[in-house]
């Protein structure tokens, strides 16, 4: 018994990742992404069943996350997507990261304090080519950026990229326009220095068209078996990773009128009985959740009734229940033949699967196997 516990299978990462691989066109690197600690997984455990399964580079949004990563795996590339103060460009660069650039003041800074620590900064080149977030919009300056990173004898020209704001939705086209716009900046920027890697895929878009793999994918959400278009994993042959799990600490016993939880916002419209769950919106289940869920007893669905509180979540057992205190309780997961998936979560709540794992807070451990 246990209060709460993500378990993460790390043999699902392993197979995801060889899934992903084994997508990727012939030479193309995958590049498992691990920030927001996994999104939610567990960065050093999931990053090593993901270069079991075949990824050969991994990469982090923050200095932070370089530092943690890079100390665990001095010998794998490892690329800081993010934008970076000084002070989280030191710890990136002192953790052996490659680092993204897109202007030219932050390239002169990234050479000074390569220099400054003794080492040569690889740098990835970013073009902006239609997320407008990060990254340079001008093709021009992306290829003057490539010509003087290059030139920079505090710098290694690592990589030219760019990140697409729409692959994971099958009616835009604006997908395949970033994808002409980036290809032309990679083509010219790789006919020049050919030692360059050009990536652009997440994991999206690794699903949608082979032209976006090019030198390397940086996929993080299929790599936890979650799917990148909101719908069902195992159709893109993915496996989750995470479940969520806590037991029945009280079952209780309702009178019609009856309610359970804050503010009353559920009666009880029958004799009933009431399983008390003890995790609530502190652990991560999401107070939107209220009147808004099911959750796995016994291998069968039972509704989240009332509201969930910080530390509590109540659900309805019905009038004639099996269920005891101890039974385990699944919130996302599999139990017996049934499932829940964070896309389900996800949908009741109005967000994406991506939001429901970052979001398992830190009290709750996380225990691979
Ligand atoms: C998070 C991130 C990725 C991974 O995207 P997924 O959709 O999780 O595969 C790739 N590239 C950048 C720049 C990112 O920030």
């Amino acid at each position: 018994m246990v209060r709460a516990i993500a378990r993460i299978d790390l043999g699902a990462v392993e197979r995801n990742c060889a899934r992903l691989k084994a997508t990727l066109r012939e030479g193309a690197e995958l590049c498992a992404v691990v920030k927001a600690d996994g999104y939610g997984h567990g960065a050093d455990a999931c990053a090593s069943a993901a270069l079991a399964g075949g990824a050969t580079r991994l990469a982090v949004a923050t200095g932070a996350e370089a530092a943690q990563i890079g100390r665990r795996f001095p010998h794998v590339p490892l690329l800081t997507m993010g934008a970076l103060t000084p002070e989280d460009l030191d710890a990136a660069l002192a953790a052996g990261s490659d680092v993204a650039v897109w202007r030219q003041g932050f390239r002169s800074l990234v050479a000074d304090r390569a220099r400054a620590q003794g080492c040569r900064a690889r740098v990835h080149v970013k073009h902006d080519s239609g997320m407008g977030r990060l990254g340079n919009p001008d093709p021009i300056e992306v290829k003057a950026l490539a010509r003087a990173c290059a030139e920079d004898p505090d710098l290694e020209l690592a990589g030219v990229w760019t990140h697409f704001a729409t692959a994971d939705e099958p009616n835009s086209d604006f997908f395949e326009e970033q994808l002409d716009r980036f290809a032309a900046v990679a083509e010219a920027v790789k006919a020049e220095f050919p030692a360059t890697i050009a990536h652009a895929a997440n994991s999206a878009a690794v699903f949608r068209d082979p032209r976006s793999h090019f030198d390397m994918a940086r996929c993080g959400i299929a790599v936890y078996g979650l799917d990148p278009f909101q719908g069902d994993p195992a159709e893109r042959g993915l496996a989750p990773a995470m479940s969520l799990r806590s037991y029945v600490a009280d079952v209780k016993q309702l009178a019609p009128g009856d309610s359970a939880g804050y503010g009353q916002t559920w009666r009880a419209s029958a004799e009933t009985r009431v399983g008390v769950l003890p995790l609530g919106y502190g652990d991560g289940v999401r107070r939107g959740l209220s009147n808004n869920a099911e959750v796995l007893v016994r291998g069968r669905r039972r509704s989240l009734v009332g509201t969930v509180s910080m530390d509590n979540t109540t659900i309805d057992l019905g009038p004639t229940t099996d269920v005891e205190p101890g039974d385990e309780a699944v919130l996302i997961g599999t139990q017996e033949r049934e499932a829940i998936l964070a896309e389900e979560m996800a949908a009741r709540l109005g967000t994406i699967n991506y939001e429901v794992t970052c979001g398992i807070s830190a009290r709750v451990p996380r225990v691979g196997e």
